[in-house]
């Protein structure tokens, strides 16, 4: 298990709340964000985090500070499957079991193969061809066994849930009078959708658009998810 030292700080800009989990380095990743606002009565939180050491808690006592309970939150959008983006999405359910957690169709069928034992072989002859494909592109041995390490290993970063509710393209989450649009743009990982409040013209970007480093392109997933995602229509 990765050891963090976690610090986490809370802000607020333009009536949007920043949950941000800052690290001491990883891998170039220095924090991760979850974002929360209100729209009418209801919360919506935008990721869940991380859930290593005291994330989970860092972040209940941050929603205590600002007189929030987790049962006023609505909604969990979940832009994709990544640890960094799903760690506390089962202690917020067992919380709050009338939270609506929502992610991309695919996203969910991702979150579930690579959660499930029995493909495990399968995931692992794929991750060592992901990983040789990294060498042959130039990307160190050190950095391809850590990317090799990741994939294989994806089961003990999180459990699948089945989400509430799975998105496309352009669905829209319609809250009191104002919408949320879905949008999805693939590329970081297959089902990443950012969303776009309409009121606001706010756009939660999850990993498509980042600050300080260019995401990466992380669509070499095992080949069921690929022939799934190869199977839509264009
Ligand atoms: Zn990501």
């Amino acid at each position: 298990m990765f050891k963090f030292n976690i610090k986490s700080e809370t802000k607020e800009i333009d009536g949007v709340y920043q949950f941000k989990i800052n690290f001491p380095s990883f891998e170039g990743l220095q924090f991760v964000s979850m974002y929360l606002f209100k729209i009418g009565e209801s919360y919506v939180l935008i990721d869940a985090g991380l859930s290593f050491t005291d994330c989970e808690q860092n972040f209940f006592s941050e929603l205590e500070n600002l007189k929030i309970s987790p049962n006023d939150l609505r909604f969990l959008i979940i832009t994709h499957e990544h640890p960094d983006h799903i760690g506390i999405a089962r202690a917020l359910k067992q919380k709050n079991p009338e939270i609506q957690v929502v992610m991309h169709k695919i996203t969910r069928d991702v979150m579930k193969y690579m959660t499930d034992l029995k493909y495990a072989t399968r995931i692992r002859a794929s991750a060592s061809d992901a990983s040789l494909s990294l060498m042959r592109f130039g990307v160190s041995k050190k950095l391809s066994d850590k990317v090799l390490k990741y994939m294989t290993n994806f089961r003990s970063f999180t459990q699948f849930h089945e989400p509430d509710q799975v998105l496309e393209d352009n669905d829209e989450i319609v809250i009191n009078s104002n919408k949320l649009k879905i949008i999805w743009p693939p590329g970081h990982s297959v089902g990443h959708i950012c969303v776009f409040d309409y009121k606001t013209r706010y756009l939660f970007s999850g990993d498509h658009i980042l600050s300080r480093i260019t995401p990466h392109i992380g669509a070499f997933l095992p080949n069921p998810v690929m022939l799934a995602f190869q199977s839509l229509p264009q």
